[in-house]
């Protein structure tokens, strides 16, 4: 006999699917269960794509009735699919009532697939070039809505994590859709955390990066936390130009985030900062501004990735030309700082840096571009 029910069975379930290693450990043990468990259900959860609690045959049979009374392994859906001619993907992940969504794109070159995943349901920062910023700021996503974007993409991409040994289809992720993850940083890490967990995708530090616009507290508390490795939209080589599009460096101005970036990198040989700088025409583009970045970054072991600005509609700002675009890297590159530009990826589908809106509807007029993380030298 089923007794009447206002709310679906499954809201007093634990979820298990965005809990890390240790969190699993301390569910089975709160049921009795050996810490073991935890290690056969992350793989099955992250390793094999299981859902299921039946399909998970080393479990016995008596352990998977009571997790299914008790569990439920639900991770969000996707909303929409996108897929470039040139293998970029978009997808557009539920995560919100109705149309609410977080954006996630999948970029495969040919030495790598790098996920740009999102931490933020909007952005807070107001940076004058992105149209996230346009959203304003909902709310920070949970570290199951982060792990959940790179879940659903090998789902997606019909692929098994399991599967693959050293080469993976998904290597590198970037922490570089919507939101500022420093500001989110708790859930952030335990989602990054899965994805390093050798049980799950086991991604090596060097291959997640996070992206900051710039919140030095922030970049000093990664440091405790985290051996990621760390990504820093400067997009400006002083506090004059840099104070215009970008507010939150009225707080954090940029002699103190590159104070936080050498304190970041210090005492461990093998690491560098990688400066974002978007190419804005006539803003901050000039021959000068290269020669003022360059003092400014002298002494840190630095890369620097050159943007185009990707437009979009009701912006003031245009991209750089090109021959200024080259001019700036010729310049940078000739002091010994490693440059590149950002190749231009996935031009017929709705996705780019600094534009995604996680919109369902609404996004017909959008014309715009992505540029590839991983960039090519000009
Ligand atoms: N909040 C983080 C991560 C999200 S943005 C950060 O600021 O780093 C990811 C990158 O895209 C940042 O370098 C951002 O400055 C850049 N970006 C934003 N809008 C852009 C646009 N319209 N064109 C090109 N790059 C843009």
């Amino acid at each position: 006999m089923t007794s009447p029910r206002t709310v679906p069975e499954t809201t007093s379930k634990r979820n298990l699917f965005g809990l890390s290693r240790p969190q699993l450990g301390q569910f089975f043990a709160d049921l009795g269960e050996k810490p073991f468990r935890a290690s056969q259900v992350i793989q099955w959860i992250h390793r094999h794509g299981v859902t299921r609690f039946d399909d998970m045959t080393n479990l016995g049979k008596g352990l998977r009735e009571r997790l299914k009374e008790t569990a439920c392994i639900t991770p969000p859906k996707v909303l929409t699919r996108q897929h470039s001619q040139d293998g970029t993907r978009k997808w557009l992940i539920q995560v919100g009532p109705e149309n609410q969504g977080i954006e996630t794109v999948y970029i495969p070159t040919k030495n790598r697939g790098t996920l740009c995943v999102s931490s933020q349901v909007g952005c807070a920062l107001d940076c004058q070039f992105c149209s996230t910023a346009q959203l304003g700021f909902s709310r920070n996503l949970g570290s199951d809505e982060i792990i959940a974007q790179l879940w659903l993409a090998w789902k997606e991409l019909g692929l098994n994590v399991a599967d693959f040994h050293g080469k993976k289809a998904i290597s590198n992720i970037v922490l570089m859709g919507m939101g500022e993850p420093l500001l989110n940083l708790d859930n952030v890490i335990s989602a990054v955390s899965i994805m390093q967990d050798d049980l799950a995708y086991g991604l090596a530090k060097k291959r997640i990066t996070l992206s900051t616009a710039g919140h030095v507290p922030g970049i000093y508390r990664l440091r405790e936390l985290s051996d990621i490795s760390l990504a820093v939209s400067l997009h400006a080589p002083n506090d004059q130009i840099r104070n215009q599009i970008m507010p939150i460096n009225r707080k954090y101005p940029v002699e103190e985030l590159l104070d936080a970036c050498q304190a970041f990198i210090s005492g461990q040989k093998q690491r560098h900062v990688t400066f974002e700088y978007v190419m804005l025409d006539g803003i901050n583009d000039s021959d000068e501004c290269a020669h003022e970045l360059v003092k400014r970054l002298s002494g840190m072991a630095s890369k620097v990735n050159l943007i185009p600005f990707n437009p979009f509609p009701g912006t003031r700002f245009k991209c750089s030309p090109e021959h200024r675009i080259q001019s700036f890297q010729r310049i940078l590159m000739s002091r010994n700082i490693m440059t590149m530009t950002r190749r231009t990826r996935g031009d017929d589908i709705d996705a780019a840096c600094g534009q995604l809106v996680g919109k369902h509807t609404g996004r017909r007029n959008h014309r715009h571009v992505r540029t590839a993380p991983e960039a090519t030298v000009l």
